[in-house]
């Protein structure tokens, strides 16, 4: 019952994340006015803003209009549903849930603005590392101290790779909108599962930036957006990071 629960109010959060994603970028409060629809601006109603069940009704449609709704509310909905169970399913009930699924909350916005806008608004990644500073004291097992150091390393890492970029390629490669979201995830994560977290977002972003030149779907002189790599390496370790340093020991030492 209690998974269920939470399941519900991911989907719920995730319509409030669907909203900040359109509105944050565009300069607009995300609390007034009412969700609207995006081409002929009238009002969604109530019945019409039930999480998942509404877009299938409308099948993906507005009612007055008849534009279609990005899938991407859809999507987002879903998204945070299941990344809510899992944070659930992973610290039960305390203040590290509360600290994660704000922390998973920021990078499914962070992730879907860089994908639309090709943007890492400074906006958040600030009030982000303030915040995951803060919530070092409301982690047992994170202090201060190793939050900063994961801040450090985080930028450290991020500066180096785009001195080399600049160096081997001539070209820039990860900007500093990419800097701040690494300080982000190490005043969060810690510097240990930062650095796992930054190997898991390059071998991605790696196998997929492949994948796509391959396909021809993106040229190897395309925007490349790094934020949702990152988001995603971050998440993968949150979730599963213990278990993959265990692994990969055991591998190691037989
Ligand atoms: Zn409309």
């Amino acid at each position: 019952m209690i998974p269920l629960l939470i399941f519900i109010l991911g989907a719920c959060f995730g319509s409030f994340l669907n909203v900040c994603i359109y509105r944050i970028p565009k300069k607009l409060s995300i609390f007034t006015p009412r969700s609207f629809c995006v081409n002929c601006k009238t009002p969604i109603k109530p019945w019409e803003n039930i999480p998942f069940i509404s877009y299938i009704l409308l099948r993906g449609k507005c009612s007055t209009c008849k534009a279609k709704i990005s899938p991407r509310y859809f999507i987002v909905e879903l998204l945070t549903a299941i990344i809510y169970l899992l944070v659930f399913r992973r610290f039960g009930f305390g203040l590290p849930l509360m600290t994660y699924l704000f922390f998973s909350s920021l990078l499914i916005i962070i992730t879907f603005i860089d994908l639309e806008h090709q943007l890492i608004l400074n906006k958040i990644t600030h009030s982000g590392i303030i915040l995951g500073l803060l919530a070092s004291f409301l982690l047992p097992n994170l202090s201060l101290f190793q939050s900063l150091l994961g801040g450090l390393m985080g930028g450290l890492v991020i500066y180096f790779l785009h001195l080399l970029s600049l160096l081997l390629f001539r070209k820039v490669g990860m900007g500093g909108g990419d800097l701040k979201l690494a300080i982000l995830l190490g005043v969060f994560l810690g510097w240990k599962n930062l650095l796992l977290s930054l190997l898991i977002a390059s071998f991605t972003g790696g196998i997929v930036g492949s994948i796509l030149i391959f396909l021809r779907i993106k040229k190897r002189t395309d925007y490349i957006p790094y934020g949702p790599y990152l988001c995603l390496g971050a998440m993968v370790v949150l979730l599963w990071g213990e278990d993959i340093i265990s692994w990969y020991k055991g591998w190691l030492f037989g």
